[in-house]
């Protein structure tokens, strides 16, 4: 979750819902997210889903006042207090400063045993960082006409030598000559779709796995998927934190809530790391967390070699169009389009995050992700939206603040129901897929000409 959410669609409400009767019952029974109703810790020793409210100050302060003092804010929910990740203890902590904290879910959904996992899987389906890099090796193998896969930068634990990964990327098209090189002149555009930035966000990856599958598979056959193949470069990043991945998955059936990268820094558990989506030289803000936060945004801008490799491979790929000036816009000849998935809340989010002031292009930015809109139905959101919390460092900001290129962060997955939270159970997957497929092709095909008004 990078940011902020607002209330959800009741018709999407209503089909999840309906998927959720349908799956209970084939999974064995599960914890539901009560939503408010009064609900018992199913497991006191796990960290669980809470809403604070305080009888003295508002949502906004309180979130704010949590986030000094250490808690993991989940930015979303606000209509139900602040939401927070936390222990039984740290629970009972607040109450005891007269704060009303009120169970609202597991983090945690029942794996049935009857679900073998596969090599290269955890949790019930969900892909491994390793299992993730065989399948990009084993597409790009089985595909040499429609796929380059690449060695983009490392993981912080790769740079320490301490095991780690290489950051890949693949390059998916109908490949002819000079496509995929890194270059800023090719002859086609680019839609890049990124994943797994915070690690904790299990099914963000799945959906770049999925992504890779559905245009690997329907070249040839599908009318649409062939046609954007011939014209456009469709790179994918799909571990962009490999590194915390691997922390996640090392409980097969408790995942590690790891959002940031392994970078050592001193602190104990998932507060080791830095905020990779707060990392990015544009609009980089010390203020943003300190050492052991979880938006802790690092020692300096761009200082984590994942950012570099993401950073150094989108300026590589990307015509820069845009003057530097945060208020200049990208001009009208600017092709190319990019996603970041992030999860949860359901949201379209369109830059800036970093200032409520609306960019330059901010016309043609709001139609594709009103575009978006129509196949997956999540809110249209910039700015704050409304919140006051902002994003600034963030990887949408960067690549249209310093590239022109139009950045969105899709929030994939409900506030509520049982696929909401970190960790859905991994039947949720399919649906997430069946309701954003179609915003990465909104996406992709805008990467021709994405500002014709140029406002
Ligand atoms: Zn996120």
């Amino acid at each position: 979750m990078t940011r902020f959410a607002l209330s959800r669609r009741s018709r999407l409400r209503s089909v999840l819902a309906a998927a959720t009767a349908v799956l209970l019952p084939l999974l064995g029974a599960g914890l539901a997210f009560p939503g408010g109703a009064a609900a018992s810790v199913p497991n006191a020793s796990e960290p669980a889903y809470y809403d604070v409210t305080s009888p003295s100050t508002t949502a906004t302060g309180l979130a704010a006042d949590l986030t000094q003092r250490g808690y993991d804010v989940l930015e979303g929910r606000l209509t139900h207090g602040v939401p927070i990740l936390a222990t039984a203890a740290e629970a009972q902590r607040l109450r005891h400063r007269g704060l009303t904290v009120r169970y609202a879910g597991p983090l945690y959904q029942p794996v049935s045993a009857s679900v073998r996992a596969a090599a290269g899987t955890y949790y019930g389906g969900y892909h491994t960082a390793a299992g993730h890099e065989a399948h990009n090796q084993q597409v790009a193998s089985a595909h040499p006409d429609l796929v380059v896969l690449r060695s983009i930068g490392q993981s912080w634990l790769k740079t320490q030598g301490r095991g780690g990964h290489d950051i890949q990327a693949l390059c998916l098209t109908k490949i002819k000559p000079g496509d995929c090189a890194t270059s800023t002149s090719g002859a086609k555009p680019k839609f890049t779709l990124m994943a797994q930035m915070h690690a904790r966000e299990l099914a963000t990856g799945e959906l770049a796995y999925m992504w890779i599958d559905y245009l690997v598979g329907n070249y040839g056959t599908n009318a649409d998927v062939t046609r954007l193949m011939d014209t456009t470069e469709l790179w994918v990043i799909p571990i962009a934190n490999p590194d915390g991945v691997d922390i996640v998955s090392s409980n097969s059936t408790r995942p590690v809530s790891q959002r940031k990268n392994a970078h050592d820094n001193g602190c104990s558990g998932t507060g080791r790391g830095v905020d990779l989506n707060r990392n990015s030289s544009y609009h980089w803000d010390v203020n943003q967390g300190t050492k052991c936060s979880e938006t802790y945004p690092g020692a300096s801008a761009a200082s984590e070699p994942e950012t570099q490799g993401i950073q150094n491979l989108l300026a590589g790929i990307y015509r820069d169009t845009k003057p530097s000036a945060d208020f200049s816009p990208a001009t009208t000849d600017t092709t190319g389009t990019f996603v970041t998935l992030h999860s949860y809340a359901e949201l379209n989010i369109y830059p800036y995050g970093w200032t409520n002031t609306l960019a330059p292009n901010n016309d043609d930015l709001r139609t594709i992700a009103t575009a978006m809109s129509r196949s997956n139905h999540y809110d249209v959101v910039h700015g704050d939206g409304g919140l006051n919390y902002f994003a600034p460092g963030a990887t949408d900001d960067w690549i249209y603040g310093t590239l022109g290129v139009p950045g969105y962060t899709i929030e994939v997955g409900p506030n509520s129901s049982s696929c909401s939270g970190f960790f859905p159970r991994y039947s949720c997957v399919p649906g997430f897929w069946n309701l954003n497929v179609g915003a990465f092709m909104a996406l992709a095909n805008a990467a021709a000409h994405p500002y014709p008004t140029g406002h």
